[in-house]
């Protein structure tokens, strides 16, 4: 499998992508949008506008009805469902607002399950994925089940799975949602040292605050994007990007 085009490619390229549901729904409308490697943006608007179905779409969770997606090079339309399978688990880390961590399952099996799809032996799963829980400072807690830890506990799990097996992009949809102010803190910390250190890091998110503090927002309204700002220091002036 190999990407159609030589040379750097955008980790996300989707090209007048829509997508319509039965019923005459569209959820997403002639969308254009490039994400380069390294950049930490938040995808931003109120409920309803289409940020989970572009999430869905920016993954390969789900195909665009016209217009073309690329992730890290490749069209998305043009695989096969295995050959998306893999792309993920190679390229993409998920992380989702209710952490969706299998319950009964200690810390290092929940993040194992991060490499199941990657090839990788199981003893070399749990080996990574202590380490993955050390990124996000919780080797104290490798030995406990969902039930046994705290919501921002549960996310930050949730984080080392997603980083577990090193993909170039992370997708957060909505990762502070159910987390009080002081956990959600230490998410977007993560995130951001996640970023630090190379990955692609896309926020999905309906909450202003969070996605002000990023270097870059996208933000929607009933399937389109009327804004996309940048700056280098979230509190620096905004340059505006004409969509
Ligand atoms: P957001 O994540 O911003 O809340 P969504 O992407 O979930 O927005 O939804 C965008 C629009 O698409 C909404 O009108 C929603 O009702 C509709 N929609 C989303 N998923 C489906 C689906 N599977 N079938 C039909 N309509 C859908």
């Amino acid at each position: 499998m190999k990407p159609h085009s030589a040379g750097p490619s955008p980790v996300i390229e989707l090209r007048d992508a829509t997508k319509s549901y039965p019923g005459g729904v569209h959820a997403l409308r002639a969308v254009n949008l490039t994400v380069h490697a390294g950049e930490l943006l938040a995808v931003v608007g109120p409920s309803g506008s289409g940020k989970s179905t572009m999430l869905n779409v920016m993954g390969t969770l789900d195909k665009p009805t016209t217009g073309t997606v690329e992730v890290a090079g490749y069209d998305v339309s043009a695989l096969s469902d295995a050959r998306l399978s893999a792309l993920r688990a190679r390229h993409i880390g998920f992380v989702f607002q209710h952490f969706h961590l299998a319950p009964g399952r200690d810390a290092v099996d929940n993040v194992a399950d991060g490499l199941l799809y990657a090839g990788v032996p199981p003893k070399g799963r749990r080996r990574r994925a202590r380490e993955a829980l050390a990124r996000v400072r919780l080797a104290h807690r490798a030995s406990h089940t969902p039930d046994q830890l705290s919501g921002g506990e549960k996310q930050r799990v949730a984080i080392a799975r997603a980083l577990v097996g090193a993909p170039g992009l992370l997708l957060a949809d909505e990762p502070t949602g159910a987390l009080d102010t002081a956990s959600g803190a230490i998410v977007m910390e993560l995130l951001h040292e996640l970023n630090a250190s190379g990955t692609t890091v896309c926020v999905i998110t309906h909450d202003h605050e969070i996605a002000d503090a990023l270097p870059r927002r996208v933000r929607f309204k009933d399937g389109e994007i009327v804004s996309d700002t940048r700056c280098t220091e979230p509190t620096a002036t905004t340059e505006e990007v004409t969509p």
